[in-house]
Order: structure tokens, then sequence, then C-alpha cells
């Protein structure tokens, strides 16, 4: 397959055939965000994108599962969206589900009629990064779009029937902001009702704005045992009735797993056993963090 840089793509995606549409991301100025620094954004033609489409079908027998990469795929002008899924359609009839990542911007930008014709045409899941409920917290990071924005792009998008994923980054806010933030995005969550709810930990990036913060002295980040009580506050707080809620992402130290609400009680014996652990204490942890 022909890939241009560094991939990313969410843990559930471990086994979906990934096909970049776009390179790299159209908004690249988070502060904590080194995923496509490396890259200068630009809308792959759509020939060269569904010649790829071509190659993986005569190199894979079988593709449950397709990715569309990079940052923001959805920002593809529609008549181009609608090539690729019908093409996937058509050259991958088995494939189950298509998905992508997606910012607030993009969803506003397409009317309810296009999402609905792109998830009539096998659109079926979004990942849409929160990162916090806290429009402060989002001008800090140069997140470029606002809560309310974000909330109502993932609103437009689950009324055309598209599934939403959607990432919160604990300690995102630092020390001074912690409550703020966990309180905020837990409200934000809740208004959005996603099908799934994905808590990541903040991993401070070489060449980010935020590290060069941190390491100057700017930014407070949390320790080990504030992570734990930040992620406590925002799911004491999360009201999202039938949300699956995952912490398993490889930055967190507890993996959680559970329904909203049902599971709440749950996950949060699960955080209060683990904030007892004296190890959450011992400065190793934050050495190996800073390695
Ligand atoms: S966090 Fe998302 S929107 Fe921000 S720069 Fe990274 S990929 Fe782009």
């Amino acid at each position: 397959m022909r890939y241009e840089g560094s991939l990313y793509r969410p843990p559930s995606e471990a086994y979906s055939y990934i096909l970049q549409v776009t390179i790299g991301c159209s908004h690249n100025r988070c502060t904590f965000c080194n995923m496509y620094l490396e890259k200068q954004f630009r809308v792959r033609p759509l020939d060269d994108v569904l010649e790829d489409l071509v190659m993986a079908r005569r190199a894979y027998r079988r593709v449950n599962r397709i990715f569309l990469a990079d940052g923001d795929a959805l920002i593809v002008k529609t008549s181009d969206l609608r090539a690729i899924l019908g093409t996937i359609k058509n050259l991958f009839p088995e494939c189950e589900r298509v998905t992508s990542y997606a910012s607030a911007r993009d969803l506003l930008l397409k009317t309810p009629e296009e999402l609905e014709e792109l998830h009539a045409l096998g659109l079926d899941m979004i990942y849409l990064g929160l990162e916090s409920g806290s429009e402060k917290v989002l001008r800090d990071i140069n997140k470029g779009v606002t809560v309310e924005e974000t909330v109502e792009g993932a609103l437009k998008a689950k009324a055309a029937g598209i599934k939403l994923s959607v990432t919160e980054i604990t300690g995102l806010a630092g020390q001074d902001g912690m409550e703020e933030h966990a309180l905020l995005s837990a409200k934000a969550l809740s208004r959005m009702n996603p099908e799934y709810i994905g808590l990541m930990t903040l991993t401070l990036r070489r060449g980010t704005k935020m590290t060069a913060d941190w390491e100057a002295g700017r930014f407070k980040r949390l320790t080990p045992r504030q992570y734990l009580e930040e992620q406590r506050i925002l799911i004491a707080n999360l009201d999202s009735e039938g949300s699956v809620l995952r912490s398993n992402h490889i930055s967190n130290y507890v993996q959680l797993r559970g329904t909203m609400n049902r599971d709440k009680g749950r996950m949060l014996a699960t955080l209060d056993t683990a904030l007892k652990d004296p190890e959450l204490d011992n400065p190793y942890i934050e050495y190996l963090e800073n390695l």
C-alpha cells in the first residue's frame, strides 16, 4: 500500500485497513499534539485514493473495517467522499464499517442531508476529539473550535445516524484547572451522549508547545494520583445513559471499561482502589514519564 508519513488510528481500529484520504491535519495547531507536525496538510487526489482501494482489494482477501485517515478525513468534499464510499461498497461488499476522525468544523460545514447521505453510503462512526468541555482550556490549547461548536457538530452527526466516539484528555488543564476541566467535560459529554467515550491521559510529546511550557514551568502537569482524581470527578459527574466508556489507551494509568450509567459505581470503585496504592506517589513513575 502507498502511505505517506506516520499513520495514526484509534485503538479500536487496530485491525482495520487504513486508507489515507488526506495527508495530515488541516488544523495542526493544537498545543499538545505532534501527530502531524511533519506533514503539510493536503487532500489526496481522488484518483490516487481510488487506486489504493483497487490495490487493497488485490492484496487482502477479506476487509471487515476501513478507517479513513489522516487527521480529519471529513474535510474532503462530499462528492469525493461519495465516490470513495461508493467504491468501498462495490469493491469490499464484506466491509462492515467505515470510520474516520472528524473535527467539529468538518461536521458543521456539511449539511444534514450530506451527513445522512454519507451515513447511507457506509460511514458508520466518527472519532471526535472534544479534549475538554472548558472553553478556556480549548482556547489555551488552541483547539480552533469551541465547546458549543463541538457539541453542535456531534449532535448533527448523531441526527444523521452516524455513531460517535468522543475523546477527552485528562490532565489537559494542568493542576490549576483540573476540577473545572473534569466537571465541564462531564457536562459536555453528557450533552453529546455518544455511543463511546474515550478517556485519554495527557502525554507530553516532543516538539509541542505544551511540552515547552511544562519545561519552562508555565504548565503544571498532574501527578499520577491527580490524573486518577480528575478522572474520578469526571465519571462521578457524567450522566450519559448507554455510552460505553473506555479508558484503555496506553497512556492511561488504570484501564476502565463500562457502560454508563449502569457501571458508574463499579468504575469509581476501581479508581478508589487504585487511589489507595502508595506506588502512585513513587517518584520513579514520574521519572519514567519524563523519559
Ligand atoms: S489534536 Fe486533532 S485537530 Fe488538533 S492538531 Fe492534532 S490531529 Fe489536528
